[in-house]
């Protein structure tokens, strides 16, 4: 197949290049850099500079380019930033997947794996979360991933584009070899945070409250490794590759650690001294995010196979030596 992955020069979508670029599949990317990193797509892929707000280059490139099926990781997925100026988030990650599928499906390209996230589930009232409990985004972030899972499915029904949509929990961790892995500036995401205070490149962690009704006050969310990710992905690909209906499917590992678990098992990995400061709450987080990933393993045959330990080595190994 050709495929085209777009936003594949940032984190998720670089630890997909990773594995499919060894795969016999064709791969281009699609990124505009504006967060992601052109050093981590590798030799042999080719690479589109394009802005998804540009819809002349987006119908240009699929004249040039026959592709067969779309990976969608292009958008901005800060939660806070999103709170603060959501026009950038409407127009960059609804506006622009908006005019990606419509390009696609002028084209005839009518496969498409789609990056969700589970924080469209907003607080939910049970855990583990499952991929029918109803949707309450809290944040425009949030709101821009369901607009868009909504896009999709009424262009299943009017064009037939078929698509899956994956819910992430939390990812995390990086390509095992040490080769790529997760550079956002500024860093919102709480591994990263921690190894950054273990590195000695911050002063402390903050922790954003310990008022949460969980057993030790702070916040229980999935962490999942990349490569679990990355996996999933190729998996959806091959369901839809076979035919398949549209789907919705949850990717997380299933299991819960607080706060304060993270941060001692990063403590445990690193060796090192991290010292944390208790602060409030961060706004919009809800206490508890846990997967029910019942419906993955059934539908796409997925299993994680990493856990939590696993993925922090591999985002400490990252952290010593970042190649960008
Ligand atoms: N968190 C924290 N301190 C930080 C960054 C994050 O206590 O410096 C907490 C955050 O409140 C949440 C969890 O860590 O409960 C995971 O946050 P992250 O931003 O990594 O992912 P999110 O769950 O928001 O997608």
């Amino acid at each position: 197949m050709n495929i085209l992955v777009t936003g594949g020069a940032g984190y998720i979508g670089s630890h997909l290049v990773k594995i499919l670029s060894k795969s016999p599949h064709s791969i281009t990317v699609l990124d505009n850099l504006s967060r992601g990193h052109i050093e981590s797509v590798p030799p042999g892929v080719g690479f589109e500079k394009i802005n998804l707000l540009d819809k002349i280059a987006l119908a240009d490139l699929f004249t040039r380019k026959k592709i067969d099926a779309i990976i969608h990781f292009a958008a901005f997925a800060y939660v806070g930033e999103s709170v603060e100026n959501p026009g950038l988030y409407y127009e960059n990650n609804v506006v622009g997947s908006y005019n990606l599928i419509e390009a696609a499906r002028t084209a005839g390209v009518l496969k498409f794996v789609f990056s969700s996230t589970c924080s469209l589930y907003g607080n939910p009232e049970q855990m583990p979360i499952r991929e029918d409990f109803k949707t309450g985004p809290l944040n425009p972030y949030a709101w821009t991933k369901l607009i868009i899972e909504q896009v999709l499915r009424d262009y299943d029904t009017a064009y037939g584009v078929k698509s899956v949509c994956l819910r992430y929990f939390n990812a995390a961790g990086a390509s095992f070899d040490g080769d790529i892995g997760e550079s956002h500036d500024p860093e919102p995401h709480l591994i990263p945070i921690i190894l950054d205070a273990a590195f000695g490149k911050r002063e402390f962690v903050s922790v954003f409250g310990t008022d949460y009704p969980t057993p030790d006050g702070t916040c229980i969310r999935d962490y999942i490794h990349i490569l679990d990710l990355a996996d999933a992905h190729i998996r959806a690909l091959n369901y839809l590759e076979e035919g398949r209906e549209s789907n919705i499917i949850n990717l997380g590992t299933g299991e819960g650690n607080s706060v304060m678990d993270v941060i001692e098992k990063c403590r445990k990995i690193t060796g090192r001294n991290i010292n944390v400061k208790i602060g409030p709450r961060r706004a919009g987080d809800p206490a508890i995010l846990v997967a029910d990933n019942r419906k993955a393993k059934e539908v796409l045959g997925w299993e994680p196979k990493y856990n939590i330990e696993q993925t922090i080595e591999s985002a400490w190994k990252w952290r010593l030596n970042p190649k960008y």
